[in-house]
């Protein structure tokens, strides 16, 4: 298999690069994953993960729901349901960080399009990219989005959005230096930047360690933080303006890592701990299982 092995770190180039933990592929090889962490800024990444060209059939299984959208299951219809709310939670929050109640949007990774839907029935122009073709044929098929294959990405006017959002999409893209530098391109003067990302300094990370659900190897290739993603945007020309906690993702990932742990009732132990994290998350909201970020551009580079 062709594998990529990071020699530097992706945020700040360090070499000193420390194997930290060992995960599982529960979803759909059973093969084991290093993560490997940075000495110098303390980012954590998978370690010699498939190529681009062969990740691929780690997607393939039945039911990887954010494409397939099947509904069978208790946690998958926790999902679908968790999702309905989510998109007016989105759409408010799109609307209220942009200042605007129409305007341009990309959607990247847009899976099989509710929210490139849900934006584009608010009266939004909506731009949408996803990489998998079925999804794609879904979001046609169902929303009559014509949504852009991975390579329309050069066709794409620079400078023309209002708002780029990647939701739970960041994490999965090889080539993550390349996206920010594209995001920046792509975005107003004045647009907002808006990525949602699993936090692997959270409640739910730390209590199960290894055994996390979100560090989901080897389709997640980065492990961000609140200090790593504004490292990111940083580094790129952004200033982090905003944190927002989605506090109904710890209990998804809760309930999917009991179920990989098989451990019994995997619902309740999923409920309570998704019930802890979410209290920890209303103190501290950096310690929510995932987080969006609101970033603008700098004023200047
Ligand atoms: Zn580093």
């Amino acid at each position: 298999m062709n594998k990529v092995t990071i020699k530097a770190c992706p945020l700040c180039g360090g070499t000193q690069l420390e194997h930290t933990l060992t995960c599982v592929d529960h979803y759909a090889s059973g093969e084991a994953f290093h993560l490997c962490r940075c000495s110098a800024c303390g980012f954590l990444f998978t370690q010699d993960f498939p190529a681009e060209a062969e990740i691929g059939r780690y997607y393939e299984t039945p039911d990887y729901i954010s494409h397939s959208d099947t509904r069978k299951g208790l946690v998958n219809t926790l999902y679908h349901w968790v999702r309905t709310v989510m998109l007016g939670r989105k759409a408010r929050l799109v609307m209220n960080e942009a200042h605007r109640r129409r305007g341009r949007l990309l959607d990247i990774g847009t899976g099989t399009g509710y929210f490139a839907h849900a934006m584009d029935e608010r009266g939004w122009r909506v731009d949408a990219i996803e990489k998998n073709a079925q999804a794609r044929a879904f979001a046609k098929e169902h929303f009559g989005l014509e949504v852009l294959p991975d390579d329309a990405w050069a066709s794409l006017q620079e400078g023309a959005y209002d708002v780029i959002t990647l939701w739970h999409v960041m994490e999965h893209l090889e080539h993550l230096n390349d996206t920010w530098e594209r995001l920046y391109r792509l975005l107003s003067p004045k647009g907002v930047l808006i990525v949602a990302v699993p936090n692997c300094s959270s409640f739910d990370a730390h209590k199960y360690g290894g055994q996390w659900a979100a560090y989901d190897v080897p389709r997640h290739l980065w492990h961000f933080t609140p200090g790593t993603m504004q490292q990111f945007g940083a580094k790129h020309g952004f200033i982090l303006a905003e944190r927002h906690p989605m506090p109904f993702d710890a209990f998804y990932v809760s309930m999917l890592t009991e179920k990989y742990m098989h451990h019994n009732l995997p619902f309740v132990r999923g409920l309570l701990t998704g019930t802890l994290a979410w209290f920890s998350a209303l103190v501290r909201k950096d310690r929510s299982s995932s987080l969006i970020y609101v970033f603008r551009k700098k004023q200047s580079r």
